[in-house]
């Protein structure tokens, strides 16, 4: 069966075409500037060129219907009917409490999610205008929703619920949720798998660090505790999220630069994180060539960043009682040789020991602690769309 795996953003969209019979990718592409002039679509087959199509994508189910032309073109197509397509499945953010896994879209579930629209302003409408405009043009093909905050609904609740008065947890539903659940869920199991060990054996810390970053704490699989909370804004420092801060220093704020609730968000969601810190990018690309030029604030930054991450890193391994295995996965957990080494130089006292040659690499699936480290430690690239098109198999 072929799955169409499909996320929606409020302005894009990135799809991939999987054949789940050896799981390749026959065709993957992204939509860009949906809704604002300029709208794009970058299509690509797999052992082909990419083809660039632009053309006006007033909404998302335009850019749907120009994806779906582009997958049965005759010249730069992945298959000849859309009949090839056995089912979509969507990548959507918040579920809130409803669901703890990954279910068959009916009117049902589109309810539930339009009820979650509160929890993720930003994301939700776009993900079920991705749902919505599948379902009118590809009436008679099933569709599976794979939600980020699905892995962690097994946290208990003396990890989810926030010291606030406990009406507002029964009122607004105000609790940690957690993000890049289908992330951490695919690199636990393919860590698992990796080192030929059962995954309800291990005890595990995931480190999904890229733009956005967060840790989730897992045992036998199940999710324990995770960094980011009611919003994605909660736990590390991130590119231009701040994670963390004393909440008190949020109306100290408001005070002094005269912020509204709008320009306090803005403030923690865009201008902070190592971009804040630096004052030199968000990508830590460009801040770890700052630093290497002696920038002191971009060194700050990025030390801020690695020290947060080894926090919870610890308070993980206490809270589970131990670790088996630490896994590094996204832009910088795949690729930033020095912030692995930096996050775990100092936890030599809980069994963790680096191979700083094994760690000398990106993107691929790699033991990289030494053969006497106590705690396994891996390199695991994420692969969410992959998840996303297994789910959506063993479902139909
Ligand atoms: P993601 O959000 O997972 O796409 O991760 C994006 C982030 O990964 C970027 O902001 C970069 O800072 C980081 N990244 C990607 N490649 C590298 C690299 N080779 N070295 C350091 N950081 C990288």
């Amino acid at each position: 069966m072929n799955v169409l795996v499909i996320n929606c953003g409020s302005s894009s969209l990135k799809y991939q075409l999987i054949n789940m019979r050896d799981e390749s990718i026959l065709a993957k592409g992204l939509v860009e500037r949906i809704g604002i002039e300029g709208s794009v679509l970058k299509h690509e087959i797999l052992g082909k060129d990419k083809v660039v199509i632009e053309r006006p994508m007033p909404d998302h189910k335009v850019a749907i219907g120009l994806v779906l032309d582009a997958l049965v073109d005759e010249k730069h197509g992945a298959i000849k009917d859309m009949k090839e397509i056995g089912a979509v499945g969507h990548r959507v953010v918040h579920a809130g409490e409803k669901f703890s896994g990954s279910v068959i879209i009916t009117d049902e579930v589109i309810n539930a999610l339009e009820e979650c629209i509160e929890l993720a302003p930003l994301h939700n409408p776009a993900n079920l205008m991705g749902i919505a405009a599948c379902k009118e043009l590809m009436e008679d093909t099933p569709m599976v929703g794979v939600f980020d905050t699905a892995f962690h609904q097994t946290m208990p609740k003396s990890s989810y619920i926030y010291p606030l008065p406990y009406e507002l947890y029964e009122k607004y539903a105000i609790r940690k949720y957690g993000f890049h659940g289908t992330s951490h869920r695919y690199v636990s199991q393919r860590a698992a798998e990796f080192i030929g060990e059962k995954l309800e054996d291990l005890k595990m810390i995931t480190c999904h660090l890229g733009n956005g970053a967060s840790l989730a704490a897992i045992d036998g699989g199940k999710c324990m505790d995770t960094s980011m909370g009611f919003t994605p804004l909660e736990g590390l420092v991130m590119g231009t999220r701040c994670g963390d801060i004393d909440p008190a220093i949020v109306t100290f704020i408001m005070d002094k630069e005269n912020l509204d609730t709008t320009g306090i968000n803005d403030l923690m969601n865009k201008k902070s994180g190592v971009f804040g810190i630096s004052g030199v990018s968000s990508d830590f690309r460009d801040i770890e060539n700052a630093a290497k030029e002696g920038n002191e604030r971009a060194q700050l930054a990025l030390d801020a960043f690695d020290k947060r991450v080894k926090k919870y890193i610890g308070s993980y391994a206490a809270e589970l009682g131990g670790v088996d295995v630490i896994v590094f996965t996204a832009g910088l957990g795949e690729n930033s040789i020095a912030n692995r080494e930096e996050i775990c130089k100092g936890l030599e006292f809980m069994g963790v020991k680096i191979d700083s040659e094994k760690n000398n690499v990106r993107g691929k699936d790699t033991l990289i602690s030494t053969a006497d480290s106590k705690v396994k430690v891996l390199v695991i690239p994420t692969n969410e769309e992959l998840m996303i098109a297994k789910d959506t198999q063993a479902l139909l």
